[in-house]
């Protein structure tokens, strides 16, 4: 599948019974994603998908940014570090 990030072709895994991916990108790292924020992210401005590769870039390498829906409409998406065994903060 692609990087919901950039659109380039991406490695993925299913993880959390299926709720998100983690996704190996070659330009933007390594990351998690909830399929329903990948889904907004598809129909949100480019702006919204480049402010969020730069957050993974910057994410420390013993870490890994999680993408996921806030609940709140104001700001649709949120943002959390978690290992790379995918347990949160
Ligand atoms: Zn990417």
């Amino acid at each position: 599948m692609n990087c919901p990030l950039c659109g380039a072709e991406a490695q993925t895994q299913e993880g959390d019974f299926g709720r998100r991916r983690v996704i190996a990108c070659r330009d933007c790292g390594e990351y998690a994603i909830t399929h329903a924020a990948a889904d907004r992210l598809a129909r949100a401005p480019k702006e919204w998908r480049d402010g969020y590769v730069e957050l993974v870039r910057s994410c420390p390498q013993d870490k890994r940014l999680l993408i996921r829906l806030s609940g709140d409409p104001a700001r649709p998406l949120t943002t959390e570090l978690e290992d790379r065994h995918g347990n949160r903060e």
